[in-house]
């Protein structure tokens, strides 16, 4: 690799090649021996997306450390959990997170905010005459932990999720081998949590010699981000349907081409969420072939099946549609089957639980063997996700299991009623729920958020669903709202809207 090739951006502003970012993550690694880490140690990442945050990771990793990433938007008491259970040792973090309730971490050997003086002295390399650290890199095998990812816990309290690095490293091939090709002139763009998907994907834009770049706003500004892929040449990043949406809209808006979407962006990933087919649809339409869509979750990160780019442009194929509202084929590392609460194989067609298998499947639960056994199983990961496969071995999730909603006896996937109202004039948002009912267990209830400047009608709404689906599955009730309620990486709370149903 070239060690004098930049590799770490700030917005335009380059702060590390590739040479200095392996030197500082032998300096990190070198200090963090000398304060007595030893491998295995869990080090906390409570940061907001930063540029320190490439080089903590792989510092951490030079030593033989876990990371323990933690979402820069939780309450510092929903951190402090994490940190409790996981027993990390030190912590880095920006100044931001904790100055909205004034309360600090507690219990940890050492708390570095990235931006102070105390990690300019960590991140100190050796002076001009002075020879460079040479650090070796600390030997860790496949299945030791690398990334102890908290499962965002809508229910419950969180789980540690154990990644190994046989993990990551599957998770990173699999990106080449099923997502995209990665050359030295790409170039990442952090505009999700780093904390989550979007900060494991440094690793094949490592591994492929390409460039890093930490959005200046430090998330997701469409603008931000069109401009700064038009200054640094088309960026790469992973995004959810929700942030993919507001990249589509903003394209719209300032009248860019397809063409003029391509300069700033070569791939987008999707996933994280469901996207509906409308959405996808208008996403092609407005910003040209740049989209892979991936289905996986924390449990086996990144890594389940992926929808290509070539099926998502293959239009002449007679089942395109059916499709686009798929999430692909199992990606290369791993198998993906479909089974009944018994763990029997369904037919092509039917719906059941999605099982993965395969070495980005996690090793389990932090020091929990109880919700381990419950979800691997004979080698196979229970999702708690419902979908079905076809002949060709495309897979379209249903619901989480959970979400199902069961009226008068009849299953009803709240997404298949989702689909259709968001084709409703007016409608920009939807999502549907079960609320308790004496007589049928449970009825429809579809929340609405209407497009800025529409009055949405409940008559037409309920006239659409009565061309498009069974009776049974049309919502009872309808309430319009403002917005959504969604937790930090942008998926609807559905266990917030229910309780609002009491
Ligand atoms: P997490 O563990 O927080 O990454 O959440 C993973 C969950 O998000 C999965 O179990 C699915 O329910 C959902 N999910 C992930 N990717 C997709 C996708 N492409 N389409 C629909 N839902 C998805």
């Amino acid at each position: 690799m070239a060690p004098e090739r930049p590799a770490i951006f700030l917005g335009t502003q380059v702060v590390a090649t590739h040479g200095q970012w392996a030197q500082r993550c032998q300096q990190l690694a070198r200090q963090f021996q000398a304060a007595g880490l030893q491998p295995g140690d869990r080090l906390a990442l409570f940061m907001r997306n930063h540029v320190r945050t490439l080089e903590v990771m792989f510092g951490a990793w030079w030593a033989g450390l876990a990371v323990l990433p933690i979402n820069a938007k939780l309450h510092v008491r929903e951190a402090q959990w994490i940190i409790d259970n996981a027993q990390a040792r030190w912590a880095f973090v920006t100044a931001d997170i904790t100055s909205d309730t004034g309360e600090d971490l507690t219990g940890l050997e050492r708390i570095v905010d990235v931006d102070s003086p105390e990690a300019d002295a960590l991140w100190q390399g050796p002076g001009p005459n002075e020879t460079p650290f040479d650090t070796p890199v600390t030997e860790r095998q496949p299945d030791d932990l690398a990334w102890l990812f908290y499962t965002s816990g809508t229910t419950g309290r969180p789980k540690g999720v154990m990644i190994t690095h046989r993990n990551l490293m599957t998770m990173g091939l699999a990106y080449f081998s099923d997502v995209d090709a990665i050359g030295p002139q790409d170039c990442i763009a952090y505009a999700a949590p780093m904390s989550h998907g979007a900060g494991i994907y440094a690793i094949p834009h490592l591994m492929a010699g390409a460039r890093h770049m930490v959005p200046p706003s430090g998330g997701f500004d469409p603008a931000e981000l069109f401009a700064l892929g038009q200054q640094l040449g088309p960026l790469s990043l992973f995004a959810a349907p929700t942030i993919v949406k507001r990249l589509v809209d903003h394209a719209e808006a300032t009248g860019l081409t397809a063409q003029a979407c391509g300069q700033a962006f070569k791939t987008v990933v999707y996933g994280g969420a469901p996207m509906y087919a409308a959405d996808i649809q208008r996403a092609l339409r407005v910003m040209g072939p740049r989209f892979v869509q991936i289905y996986g979750q924390g449990e086996s990160p990144m890594v389940g099946t992926a929808l290509s780019r070539h099926h998502l442009q293959d239009t002449a194929h007679p089942r395109h549609a059916e499709r686009l509202a798929s999430v692909g084929v199992a990606q290369t590392p791993v198998r993906i089957r479909v089974t009944d609460a018994q763990g029997q194989d369904l037919p092509l067609g039917e719906v059941g639980e999605v099982l993965i298998q395969g070495d980005s499947v996690m090793t389990g639960y932090w020091r929990n063997p109880e919700a381990t056994a419950h979800a691997i199983q004979n080698g196979w990961l229970f999702t708690g996700d419902m979908g079905c496969l076809d002949a060709d071995g495309f897979l379209t999730l249903k619901d989480r299991s959970k979400d199902l909603i069961i009226s008068g006896g009849s299953n009803i996937y709240p997404r298949e009623i989702e689909e259709v109202l968001l084709h409703a004039l007016g409608v920009a948002e939807v999502a549907v729920v079960g609320a308790p009912d004496a007589e049928w267990g449970e009825v429809v209830v579809a929340f609405v958020v209407p497009q800025a400047g529409h009055t949405l009608d409940t008559a037409a709404l309920d006239a659409l669903c009565l061309q498009e689906i069974a009776r049974f599955k049309r919502p009872k009730r309808y309430q319009i709202v403002a917005s959504l309620p969604k937790n930090n990486y942008g998926k609807v709370l559905k266990t917030e809207l229910r309780q609002r149903l009491g």
